[in-house]
């Protein structure tokens, strides 16, 4: 049964990016899924996006992509996040942009794994953040698959039911309040076997928990078991190539504390 890594939100911080392919090679993961936002923020879109295009098996389109592919998605966002857009459709080849509308809203996976970028829940206004057990409770219901897979949050998480169609949701009444608590680098959560999980692996690029080392996830299929892992990277030298990149500071300045 196969160990499958999940990244997601990488936002163009190639040193967290690496730092996390690494590990993965240390963990004996047989591929790699990522869940969108390659790009977005960070300081190397057109690097990271060449290392998902070498390393993951599948990748879907987030809202940081949308943007770049059509700056009207991001008219709402704040300064930092548009210049992050405009600074990506600034440097990114035509190649590389014509790749980025190839990738799919989602992925589904022998019926058993669904991805995709915020959740199952459809929302008419855009994207929809995950965030506590009455969002994954309503979540549950659009998707019929044993395992689905969201990012966007930037939050690692997990809720699981204990069966096929039980309607109790396990997992945090709210995941800003009640974060995973890591021993050392990993925590271990269980995935019932004859029931369903939403995971969201957090965020390598630029993590919202208030621990800025870079988040992932291996699922293991044949032990049942989601750990959720975070790897140390050189925050300083992304924090460098932000500000050589001319992006606005503070967006190297929340990689510190993983904000
Ligand atoms: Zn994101």
């Amino acid at each position: 049964m196969p160990r499958i890594a999940i990244i997601s939100d990488i936002h163009g911080n190639r040193v967290a990016l690496e730092e996390v392919l690494r590990d993965c090679e240390v963990r004996n993961v047989d591929a790699i899924l990522c869940l969108g936002d390659i790009v977005g923020y960070g300081p190397e879109p057109s690097e990271c996006l060449a290392l998902v295009r070498a390393n993951c098996r599948l990748s879907i389109r987030g809202n940081h992509e949308d943007a770049v592919l059509n700056p009207a998605h991001a008219r709402s966002w704040n300064y930092a996040a548009q210049a992050g857009i405009a600074y990506a459709r600034r440097t990114m080849t035509q190649e590389a942009l014509s790749f980025l509308a190839t990738l799919p809203s989602s992925f589904a996976i022998s019926e058993t794994i669904l991805g995709i970028h915020d959740s199952p829940t459809p929302n008419e206004e855009g994207m929809t953040y995950l965030k506590s057990r009455n969002d994954a409770i309503e979540a549950f219901g659009w998707f019929d698959e044993r395992i689905c897979l969201v990012g966007h949050t930037h939050v690692p998480c997990c809720f699981t039911t204990r069966t096929r169609s039980s309607l109790e949701v396990i997992g945090p009444d709210d995941v800003d309040e009640h974060p995973v608590s890591f021993v050392d680098r990993r925590a271990e959560i269980e995935l019932p076997a004859s029931g369903r999980s939403i995971i969201n692996p957090g965020s390598v690029g630029q993590p919202r928990d208030r621990d800025p080392r870079a988040s992932y996830c291996v699922v293991d299929l044949g032990r049942s078991v989601v750990e959720l892992q975070r790897v140390a990277y050189d925050i300083a030298e992304a924090q460098r190539r932000t500000l050589a990149a001319g992006l606005p500071g503070v967006l190297g300045e929340r990689l510190a504390i993983g904000a």
